[in-house]
Parts: structure tokens; C-alpha cells; sequence
């Protein structure tokens, strides 16, 4: 008989304690347990209008190159991108999605004794980079009800919790899921107060939406603050998700280092080759932002109409208050082939959070929503 070895207890502690980040089910196989089709998946912030025809295009090059390897270095993708941010290429890091430069930083500043410190209701991924290299998390508690933004990131609260340990700080502007976001001058005043030996993550995924005058341009920031890292990515707005592409804008130090652990190619070469193109269409930056807008509008309006609460959102999301646990409500709306996202995880059990898709795509989800909620 073979004996029956204890792998977990063999792994890593920070690793015996976590849970895979959950993501949604694969759309076919849902259609298929439930025997539906015409399934809408509002679930995971994905552009409802597809990737750039200028990406899909670009794809065409690649493909006739499979056998070889990407360029490791990323080096037109990396051009184009100091260019247009008006950085130098030694300032920018690659990775196979912005969670991969998330977890690039946790590998590179965190590890047992040391600490990281996010907010409650913050990015899932913060809290599993963060427990993966065996650091300890320190969650500040979120800006409450009577707060002009509640469930947001209470800065102060983040700031207090810094000790000698901390070495990372993750700020989502916006945050995922609530869609809270800081604007510049709270986010610069944080800045000069948090010590120099504390690197401050500024987790931009959806800033192309946010249209707010306050809202911070942080990449100006980096001439001044060598601890900042703003990571963006290719996943929401340029519709290319499923390519996994992202970057750190940061300090040359800092992105020496990044890239000293970086997979030698973790970016492919489909990827680079579609989110350079993508880079140039500013056509569809400009039509996704009004969609994503008139949906926003359409989504709060609804919410008004039928006594639904909702988390004001910059992003192209909007978690709404079912009042309910919103796991029940959230198997409803699927066994109607509409998928969206319960957080209880980020504990919100209450909240389910909605990818601001096309009009018709909302339409049918508000239906859908009204239908659910109206039956009890
Ligand atoms: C979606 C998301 C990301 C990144 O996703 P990638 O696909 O890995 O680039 C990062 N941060 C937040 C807050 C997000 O919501």
C-alpha cells in the first residue's frame, strides 16, 4: 500500500491557509447543467463590446510565428507605452495580466515577518498575494455608512496601520467590486505621509472610465514618489481579457527589480502584438466609455426606480444591495441565464456586483433582477 502523504502540511504556511481565487463558470458549461442557452455573463468586467478590431487584426502576424518565442523583453509593446505615458522604458514592467505584477510585488517585498495593508472590500488578489509568499495582511477598515463614500478606502485608517514591518501598501482607484475611487489630492497627501521604505501599489485597472476632474493622474507622481506603482491593464477596457496583458508604471529601481523575477516570457506574443494595436484605437477607448456611462446612468436610475441600494461606481460595474442574501438571489438570476457576481466574499453578502453591459444587455439583467426580487 502506498503511503498517503500530507502535501498540504509539506506546503508553504502562508499556502496551507488559501483559497483559490473563485472565478465565474465557464458559460458552456453552465447552459449545459442548467439545459439553457442565451446565457448573459455580467460577471467579470469585461468591455461588452469585444476587443478593438485594431487588436484582432494585429492578431493575424503572430500567428504565423507561433513556433517561435515572444519577445521576452516586450520591447514595441514597452516603447509605445513610455511614449504614450510619457515614461522612460525602464520604468515599465510587463506582466501576464496586472495580477501578475501584483504578485510580482508581493514575491519581491513580501515574505514572512513582513506585512502588507489593504482595505476592507478591497481586490480579492491583494489578500492572496499577499498570504502566498507567507507575509501577514493588515486590513484597514473601509470609510462607513454616514461617510460621503461609504464602503470606500478610509486612507487614515490604512495610514495607522503601518508599522516596521510593512513593506507594501495595495490601493484599488477604483477599487473593485465596490467602485469607490480617491481622489488627488486625499491620495497625494497619503503619499507624503507614508515612509519611503513602504511601496505604494496604486491598482489602476479601470481609471480609462473615470471621468471625475478630481481623479488623480498618479504617473505624474512618479518623479516624485520612487515607492509608487501604478499597475493598469489591457483586460477592461481594451476588451483583452482573455490575452492577459498588464504593466507597473514605477520607479526605474523598482521596475529593475520587478523584472529581475519576472518569467523570462510571461507575456505571449499574440498579447503583445494586440495590446500595441490596441494602444492606437481611440475609438473604441471613446465608444466603450460612453457605453459604459449611458449603462451606469441606466443601471442607477433603475436602482432608484424600484428601491434598490447601490455603491456609487466610477468603474463599469455597480454593486447593488439586494437587501437579501445575495447568494440566493444570485443562483435565481443564473437559473435565468444571467450571470453576475456575488461578493461575499469581499463581505458584502448583501451586494451582488453587475458588469455594466450594453443597453439591452442591462435591460434584460434589470428585468431579470426585478423579476428575482419581486417573487419574495
Ligand atoms: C480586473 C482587475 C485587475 C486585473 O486584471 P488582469 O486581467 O490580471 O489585468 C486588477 N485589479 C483590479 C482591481 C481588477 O478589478
Amino acid at each position: 500500500m502506498m503511503e498517503i502523504t500530507d502535501f498540504s502540511a509539506l506546503a508553504m504556511q502562508g499556502i496551507q491557509g488559501l483559497h483559490p481565487y473563485q472565478p465565474g463558470k465557464p458559460i458552456e458549461e453552465l447552459e449545459r447543467e442548467l439545459g439553457i442557452t442565451d446565457t448573459l455573463k455580467l460577471a467579470s468586467n469585461e468591455n461588452p463590446l469585444g476587443a478593438s478590431s485594431n487588436a484582432l487584426r494585429a492578431l493575424q502576424d503572430p500567428l504565423q510565428a507561433l513556433h517561435l518565442y515572444p519577445d521576452g523583453s516586450g520591447f514595441i509593446l514597452k516603447n509605445k507605452l513610455a511614449e504614450r505615458l510619457s515614461l522612460q522604458q525602464d520604468q515599465v514592467t510587463l506582466g501576464n495580466g496586472s495580477n501578475d505584477v501584483l504578485d510580482l510585488v508581493a514575491r519581491c517585498f513580501l515574505g514572512k515577518g513582513r506585512n502588507a495593508i489593504f482595505s476592507e472590500h478591497a481586490f480579492a488578489v491583494y489578500p492572496i498575494v499577499t498570504q502566498a509568499v507567507g507575509a501577514a495582511a493588515k486590513v484597514a477598515s473601509a470609510n462607513s455608512q454616514d461617510h460621503a463614500m461609504p464602503y470606500g478606502h478610509d486612507l487614515e485608517a490604512m495610514l495607522t496601520l503601518i508599522d516596521a514591518q510593512t513593506r507594501v501598501i495595495f490601493i484599488a482607484n477604483p477599487n473593485n467590486p465596490t467602485g469607490t475611487w480617491l481622489p488627488a489630492d486625499a491620495l497625494e497627501r497619503f503619499m507624503l505621509r507614508v515612509p519611503n521604505t513602504v511601496v505604494v501599489v496604486v491598482d489602476e485597472a479601470y481609471f480609462e472610465y473615470v471621468t471625475e476632474e478630481e481623479y488623480p493622474d498618479t504617473l505624474q507622481w512618479l518623479e516624485h514618489y520612487d515607492n509608487l506603482i501604478v499597475t493598469r491593464t489591457f483586460s477592461k477596457i481594451y476588451g483583452l481579457a482573455g490575452l492577459r496583458v498588464g504593466y507597473a508604471a514605477s520607479s526605474p529601481a523598482i521596475a529593475n527589480l520587478l523584472n529581475r523575477i519576472r518569467q523570462p516570457f510571461n507575456i505571449n506574443s499574440m498579447a503583445l502584438a494586440a495590446a500595441t494595436a490596441a494602444l492606437d484605437d481611440e475609438e473604441q477607448l471613446k465608444m466603450s466609455i460612453l457605453v459604459n456611462h449611458a449603462g451606469l446612468h441606466q443601471w442607477e436610475h433603475a436602482c432608484q426606480q424600484n428601491n434598490w441600494s447601490f455603491i456609487p461606481s466610477v468603474g463599469n460595474f455597480i454593486c447593488v444591495d439586494v437587501a437579501r442574501d445575495a447568494g440566493a438571489v444570485y443562483e435565481a438570476l443564473l437559473r435565468k441565464g444571467v450571470i453576475v457576481r456575488p461578493v461575499a466574499n469581499y463581505n458584502l453578502p448583501h451586494h451582488l456586483r453587475i458588469t455594466i453591459g450594453t443597453e439591452e444587455q442591462n435591460r434584460r439583467c434589470i428585468d431579470t433582477l426585478q423579476q428575482v426580487l419581486q417573487r419574495d
